[in-house]
C-alpha cells in the first residue's frame, strides 16, 4: 500500500529530477517554444517541496492536491495549470484514504490525465505532455517500470510529430523534428514515481 510518505517522496524525487534536467528541458523548449520550461518547472517543484515540508499533509490525496495548488500558483506558462490540474484531480480522486493501492492510483491518475485533456484540449498525437501521460497510465496496470518505459517512449515519439497545441503549434511544420519539452518532463514525473516505488 502507498501512504502519504510515498507520495511526498514521489514529489521530492520529481523536484530533484526537474532540478537536474532543467537545462535540458529549457533547451528543448528553446527549439519549439520560449525557452522557459525548465525554469518554470524548477520554480514550481521547488515550491511543491517547500510546501510539503511546511504543511506535512497526511494523506496521499492531500499531498497531491497541495502539490497541484503550488504548481498552479507558481508556474507561469501553460504547463503550470496543466500539471496543477493533473495532480489536483489525481489527488481528489484518491479521496481521504490514509493508504491507496496501485490500482486505485492508476484509476486516479487516469482521472487526472482526463482533466488535463479537458483543460488543454489536447489529444494523443498533438505533441504535448499527453503523449507521455496517456501511455504511462495505460501501462500502469503492468507496473511502475512499464509505466516509466511507456512514458519515455511516448516522449521520444513526439519528435516526428507536428504540434497542434500550445506555443509549438505556432511553428506549424517547423515543430517537426524536435522532442516536446512537456512530454519530456512528464516522462521525468513518471520516472520519479517508478524510482520512488523501487527505492
Ligand atoms: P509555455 O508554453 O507557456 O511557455 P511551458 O514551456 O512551461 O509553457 O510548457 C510547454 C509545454 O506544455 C509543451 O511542451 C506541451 O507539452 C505542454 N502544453 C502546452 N499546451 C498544451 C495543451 N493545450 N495541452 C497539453 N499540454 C500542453
Ligand atoms: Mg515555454
Ligand atoms: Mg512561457
Amino acid at each position: 500500500m502507498l501512504d502519504a510518505d510515498f507520495f511526498r517522496r514521489w514529489m521530492t524525487t520529481a523536484a530533484a529530477s526537474v532540478d537536474r534536467e532543467a537545462e535540458r528541458l529549457t533547451t528543448l523548449d528553446s527549439a519549439i517554444g520560449d525557452a522557459d520550461h525548465g525554469s518554470n518547472l524548477q520554480r514550481g517543484f521547488t515550491a511543491v517541496a517547500t510546501a510539503l515540508e511546511k504543511e506535512a499533509p497526511d494523506t496521499p490525496g492531500a499531498v497531491l492536491t497541495l502539490a497541484g495548488r503550488q504548481l498552479i500558483s507558481t508556474v507561469g506558462g501553460a504547463s503550470g495549470p496543466l500539471y496543477g490540474t493533473l495532480l489536483r484531480r489525481t489527488g481528489k480522486a484518491l479521496g481521504d484514504a490514509a493508504e491507496v493501492d496501485e490500482e486505485k492510483l492508476a484509476a486516479a491518475l487516469r482521472e487526472g490525465v482526463d482533466g488535463v485533456m479537458k483543460l488543454g484540449g489536447a489529444a494523443p498525437g498533438d505533441k504535448t505532455m499527453i503523449d507521455a501521460l496517456v501511455p504511462a497510465v495505460d501501462a500502469l496496470s503492468s507496473g511502475f517500470a512499464a509505466a516509466r518505459a511507456a512514458a519515455e517512449e511516448g516522449a521520444e515519439a513526439t519528435t516526428p510529430l507536428q504540434a497542434r497545441k500550445g506555443r509549438a503549434s505556432y511553428l506549424g511544420e517547423r515543430s517537426i523534428g524536435h522532442q516536446d519539452p512537456g512530454a519530456t518532463s512528464s516522462a521525468l514525473l513518471i520516472a520519479a514515481l517508478a524510482d520512488t516505488a523501487e527505492a
